[in-house]
């Protein structure tokens, strides 16, 4: 990368490419999560979940891009084989064995709020020290916080639908 844009960064730049990888293991997990989900949902409002799902997927897949951009930059790898997703990531990954979409979606919104905590504290780490980084992570936070509430609102309708 650019000689200067590395040495603005006012922190170990080896450590935060790690912190980087880490977020960006999340984002493939999350992404294939959310895509494959969207496909075996099964259940009430079934396609308005999917849609929701497969939204999420390109969210997902658009955040691992901005992180990757981020790692390079910083004169970093992304991590480039897919078994080491499961060995760096934060929030693990949610097999979606049941189709029923209720279980689809709390485990989504386990993601999501594994999400919000991993980023904020990454933005809390850089916050000072990285101004460049931190915005794209503010930025990453702020779409999983939508996410967190768009899945949520599904599950309170059918609540009340339930409820009749
Ligand atoms: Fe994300
Ligand atoms: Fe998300
Ligand atoms: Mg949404």
């Amino acid at each position: 990368m650019g000689t200067k844009g590395r040495e603005i960064v006012g922190m170990d730049v080896s450590k935060l490419i790690e912190l980087l990888n880490k977020a960006f293991a999340d984002e493939w997990l999350a992404y294939y999560q959310y895509w494959v989900g969207a496909k075996v949902a099964k259940g009430p409002m079934r396609g308005a979940v999917a849609a929701e799902l497969e939204e999420h997927a390109g969210d997902e897949f658009r955040h691992a891009g901005m992180l990757t951009e981020r790692i390079i930059q910083l004169g970093g790898t992304p991590i480039l084989k897919p078994e080491d997703w499961y060995k760096m990531t934060n929030c693990g990954y949610e097999t979606p064995e049941d189709p029923n979409v209720r279980t689809l979606l709390d485990q989504n919104i386990k993601g999501e709020q594994c999400a919000i905590e991993v980023y904020n504290g990454l933005l809390e780490t850089v916050k000072d020290k990285d101004p460049v980084t931190y915005n794209m992570l503010l930025e990453i936070l702020e779409d999983e916080i939508e996410h967190e509430e768009d899945l949520q609102a599904i599950v309170e309708d059918m609540e009340l639908m339930k409820k009749g």
